[in-house]
């Protein structure tokens, strides 16, 4: 069993599997940063680096950024001082080429995976979630006008910013992230599954009974 800067614990799970939402809870329970690629790729968009104009052409159609430029953007994220105790890797790896990459360049620090926490959610769910998602620019936070009683305004429940309907949440685009998610990383899980890392959690069911099977799930793996 791994510890320190370079450990990491994986949330895996399609776009809309509630990964950011228990990531949260997750976090808080393991003391470690949330790292979610997505979440660092656009703030290079908003901070304009060159990273974040190449991705971007990537993302707005939906497919995947090229590994080295997650990868690289990835170990810079886990020297940063936060991360002294590890973190918990949201929508990374993606592909076996990134598991194999993420492997080595963790064990060449000493780290590795210490577990995989599998949100299982049907197809149909996924994309009906994501179809009425809307993100704030602002505070990164994601809602749900199907699910939630969102301002009239378009406002941030959170922070008062404009909420958006991210390029890739719009319905045509979302049916082939979903479809691009599960043909790349059924390979990823199967990798995991053969190291006896993962934990499925039904992620179909109501948020606090999701977060109860992700803490278990956490508990069941050995502690760092
Ligand atoms: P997300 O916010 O995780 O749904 O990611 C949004 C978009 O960012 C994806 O559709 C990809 O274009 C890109 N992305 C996020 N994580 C990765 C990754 N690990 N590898 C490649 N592309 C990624």
């Amino acid at each position: 069993m791994t510890s320190g800067r370079f450990s990491v614990t994986l949330m895996m799970g399609a776009p809309g599997a509630g990964k950011g939402t228990q990531a949260v809870f997750a976090c808080e329970a393991l003391g470690v940063p949330h790292v979610a690629t997505g979440d660092l790729l656009r703030d290079h968009q908003r901070h304009g680096t060159v990273l974040g104009t190449t991705a971007r052409v990537y993302m707005d159609r939906g497919d995947l950024v090229p590994d080295d430029l997650v990868m690289g953007m990835l170990i810079e994220r886990l020297q940063q001082s936060d991360a002294a105790n590890g973190a918990l890797l949201d929508g990374f790896p993606r592909t076996l080429s990134q598991a194999r990459a993420l492997d080595d360049g963790l064990g060449a620090h000493g780290g590795g995976v210490r577990a995989v926490v599998y949100l299982d959610v049907p197809t149909d769910v996924l994309v009906r979630r994501l179809s009425g998602r809307r993100a704030c620019a602002n505070c990164e936070g994601t809602f749900n006008v199907d699910l939630q009683h969102l301002p009239a305004d378009g406002s941030c429940p959170a922070c008062g910013d404009q909420l958006v309907h991210r390029r890739d949440d719009e319905p045509s685009v979302v049916a082939h992230r979903v479809q691009v998610y599960l043909q790349e990383t059924a390979p990823v899980l199967e990798y995991y599954r053969e190291k006896r890392l993962v934990r499925e959690v039904d992620g179909s069911r109501p948020v606090d009974e999701i977060k109860s099977g992700v803490l278990q799930a956490l508990k069941q793996a050995a502690p760092p």
